[in-house]
């Protein structure tokens, strides 16, 4: 069992860092918000003072931050936790981040003596609480081989993309098709409920048809057809609005990079921009069916 820092203890964060008490593991954490660290501390972590305070002694320091600029701010400069991490410990940055941003943070490391693992989540919230998440994992494959065995108290799928940026890469890919298949079956379910339809038995038909996706088994977007979905809690928890828009506009610079063509990512990402602009960026992001109901 390892010593683990974990930093950063929201909506995904917090459940994780649960999964690896229950695994045994000896945990020190650190959030911005004491509400965050008093539930650790309830749930058997000790809790820190500060991000650094959190990583003495650390084999294993984890982040799971909102974006790019809270793991840059974290990790680097002449005071960044990078300059604190104890020799020999392993890195593994969670957050969903540019995979540029991920490539200049691993570097860092690598120039401290420190392997850093870039390994962004797949699930939702739901599968950070069953411990079933999907980590897509990027860095050398021998600190790879080290993290799986750590990485596999969280989640059940656990891939490497490639050398540092690569999970970063096939995050955003992912994320890029899941904004558009939600935005897609939001628009199914709002036309079909606005021609007299029953969304629930709906939906019911969609999971079993061509149309089914993850929303539909998994995260329905219309309240009340999926007890446990953020629709059917006011779209409270799960994965903010602004958090996908982030995912999207992290699509659409790495499309500029390669000069790739993203229509429909493009689409959902003005989508999810205009919902966002309405005072609706931290809800979840199945809340982008409330644009297209008719009132
Ligand atoms: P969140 O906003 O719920 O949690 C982020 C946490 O980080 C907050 O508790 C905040 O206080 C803390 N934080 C911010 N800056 C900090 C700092 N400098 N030091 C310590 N703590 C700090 O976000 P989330 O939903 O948990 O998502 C985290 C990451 O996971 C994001 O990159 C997101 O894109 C990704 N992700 C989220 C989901 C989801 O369903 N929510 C799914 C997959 C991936």
């Amino acid at each position: 069992m390892s010593r683990i820092a974990f930093i950063g203890l929201g909506n995904m964060g917090a459940p994780m860092a649960q999964n690896l008490i229950k695994a045994g593991h000896s945990l020190r954490v650190f959030d911005l918000s004491k509400d965050a660290l008093d539930k650790l501390a309830a749930a058997g972590a000790t809790p820190a003072d500060s991000a650094h305070a959190s990583v003495q002694d650390a084999e294993v320091v984890i982040s799971m931050l909102p974006a790019s600029k809270h793991v840059e701010s974290l990790y680097l400069g002449d005071k960044g936790l990078l300059s604190v991490i104890p020799d020999g410990a392993l890195v593994i940055d969670c957050s969903t981040i540019a995979a540029q941003s991920a490539v200049t943070v691993a570097a860092a490391a690598k120039a401290r003596g420190l392997t850093m693992l870039d390994a962004p989540v797949s699930g939702g919230t739901g599968g950070a609480i069953a411990g079933t998440l999907t980590f897509i994992v990027g860095g050398p494959q021998d600190a790879f081989e080290r993290a799986r065995p750590v990485l596999q108290n969280m989640g059940k799928n656990i891939f490497h993309a490639g050398d540092a940026g690569a999970g970063q890469t096939a995050k955003i890919c992912n994320n890029m098709l899941l904004g558009i298949l939600m935005a897609g079956t939001s628009e199914a379910i709002a036309l079909g409920v606005a021609n007299g339809l029953d969304p629930k038995v709906l939906s019911d038909i969609i999971a079993k048809s061509s149309g089914r996706n993850w929303a539909t088994e998994l995260y329905n977007p219309y309240p009340g057809v999926m007890e446990n979905a953020p629709a059917s809690k006011e779209y409270a928890g799960g994965f903010g609005t602004d958090l996908m828009l982030k995912d999207l506009g992290l699509a659409a610079e790495a499309a500029l990079h390669t000069r790739s063509s993203i229509p429909l990512g493009e689409l959902a990402r003005n989508l999810y921009s205009l919902h966002s602009a309405s005072g609706q960026g931290g809800k979840d992001f199945s809340s982008i069916i409330q644009m297209l109901l008719k009132k």
